[in-house]
Formats: C-alpha cells, structure tokens, sequence
C-alpha cells in the first residue's frame, strides 16, 4: 500500500489554488518528496505530515518549478535540524543545478546543517528495503536526465493461520520460517512445507510518478498495468501543437497513455492556469473515466488496484 499525498499540482507557476509541483509518497515509515518546487515547505506544514522522516526527494527534473524549493528547505532546516541526513536523487543536469542552488545560494560556504548527498541516478533500482523498491526510469522533456519514478510492493503469498491451524503449527519461528519460504521440521516429527500454509502469488501495489513528459510512447511498459499512474498534464487537446512544443501532454494523451497500459487508476497534475479543471478532467475521462485530477492537499491510497481518497480539500 502506498499513499500520495500532492502539496503542490500547477504547471510553471503557481496558481490562487495550487501551488508547484510536489508530492509526497509514503510507504510504512518512508517518504519520499518527488519535486521541491518554490513554496513546498509551507505546503508540507500547511498538509500536517511535517518534516519528519522526509529525508529522500527524488527529482524528476532540473526545471525551475521542480526545484526551486529546496533552497527554502534547506534553510529551514537548518535551523531546525529535524534530519540528520538528506539524499537528493536526480539525473546529472538536475543536480548541477541543484548543486548550485545548495551550495552556491543557500549554504555559500557555511557548513551544511546535515549531510546533504547529491545522487546521481541511472535507470534501475534506486532504493529497496524488505518489502518495497523504487526505480527511475529515463522521460523525454526538455533537456537531458528527467526521470520517472517507480514505487513496487515485492509479491508475496499471503501467510494462511487458518491451515497453520489445522496443521497445529504454534505460532512463533516456525510459521515466520515458512512464510520467509523455508520448509520446517516440527518437534513431532512433521516436515511442514511452505506451500502447505501459503496462499497463492498476490502482486505488489505498483505507483508510477511520471513529471513533465513530451512523449508517452517510451511509458507503456513502465506503466502496464500498474495500479496507479500520477502523471502530467499541462495542456489540452485544443492546444496539442503548443503540448509538443514545450515537450509536455495533454490531459488526452496522458489518459490515452493509462488506456493503452492498462493502469487501473490515473491522477493528472502539474495543471496549467490557462484552463478550468472541469475541462482538463472532462477531456481525460472521455478516454479514461476513472481519472481525476489532482488538488493541492489530496491524499490517496493506493491499494491492489484500489485508489481512495483519503484526504484533501
Ligand atoms: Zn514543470
Ligand atoms: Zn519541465
């Protein structure tokens, strides 16, 4: 299971209702900030999920609206030293900037209030823990290194107590062994294989986070089916040419993108001032009838195919 949480969901600047780009995935005790843009550590305290723990920011790109907001949070924490260590995951254009904007603006020369690691990603896993990963993916906008991201549940079968059960497995190590997949001998005697107390294969929930993008063609596989894609949509159909220009999609594509991928659940941000959101969401779902459209302070779990609101204005 995964929850989103959008503190900001405006194209380029910010609106009266959305402020830039960012977004908070959490996952048991990890966060992760895809985006910093200007305006982000207000929003992160204006949505109550505080600082906490929120030591990873992945970075879809280098544009100024992705990630001007880092130099706010920095200097707060800086006085405030919630964290001991930051990482900052972005392609190599990005984190020049990046590096430029900490380091030369923020700190010029004074020592960082933590570690501050500036990592550059390739395509391929960049964080695992037991249960979880998170992968970046290569995405075509303007400039070099932009990348999506992707959030993965390991599969796993679901443990049975009612066939441990049945089987007078006492609880403890030996049923832990089993559905770590290793076979167990009982004091009695009884070999008890994992397949005796295992339900079959489930999937893992998977989130695909795609930022600024001028092509979908390149995202089929990454999204195939996942059970939720966040993605942008700054322009609609009425203005594709300009959409192609500026290498961003429209609400059409990006809903034609969760069709033709077959995601179970589609939200649309980085929304642009130039439209009314009954417009953008009226477009994507004639092609895809389960999108919505994402609003500042919005949180959704996503669950096995399940996307529920939880939260938000
Ligand atoms: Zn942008
Ligand atoms: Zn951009």
């Amino acid at each position: 299971m995964f929850e989103t949480v959008f503190l900001g969901t405006s194209a380029s600047a910010p609106s009266i209702h959305r402020g830039l780009t960012a977004q908070v995935i959490k996952h048991d005790e990890y966060r992760f900030l895809i985006d910093c843009g200007e305006g982000t550590q207000r929003q992160i305290l204006k949505s109550g999920i505080g600082f906490k723990r929120l030591n990873r920011i992945l970075i879809t790109h280098g544009h100024l609206d992705h990630i001007l907001g880092l130099a706010g949070l920095l200097s707060t924490f800086s006085r405030w030293e919630t964290i001991d260590e930051l990482e900052i995951f972005a392609g190599s254009w990005a984190l020049e900037r990046i590096s430029d904007l900490i380091f030369g603006v923020v700190l010029r020369g004074a020592r960082p209030p933590m570690k501050i690691h500036l990592v550059e990603i390739q395509p391929g896993v960049l964080f695992e823990d037991g249960d979880f990963s998170v992968s970046a993916f290569p995405v075509n906008h303007r400039g070099p290194d932009c990348y999506g991201y992707l959030f993965e549940e390991k599969s796993r079968r679901p443990f049975l107590p009612e066939k441990a059960e049945l089987l007078e497995i006492p609880p403890g190590p030996w049923r832990r062994e089993l559905v770590a997949g290793q076979s167990i001998r009982l004091p009695d005697g009884r070999v008890i294989k994992p397949d005796q107390v295992l339900g079959p294969v489930r999937p893992g929930t998977r989130l695909v986070h795609v930022g600024d993008s001028g092509r979908t063609d390149n995202l089929r596989s990454v999204c195939h089916l996942a059970d939720l894609l966040v993605i942008e949509a700054t322009y609609l159909n009425t203005e594709a040419e300009m959409a192609n220009d500026f290498a961003h999609l429209t609400a059409r594509q990006a809903a034609e993108l969760a069709q033709e991928a077959g995601v179970k659940n589609l939200i649309l941000t980085h929304i642009s001032r130039r439209y009314r959101e009954r417009d953008v969401l009226a477009e994507a779902r004639e092609v895809f009838p389960l999108a919505e459209v994402a609003r500042d302070f919005d949180v959704f779990q996503v669950k096995r195919g399940e996307c529920l609101k939880i939260g938000g204005y």
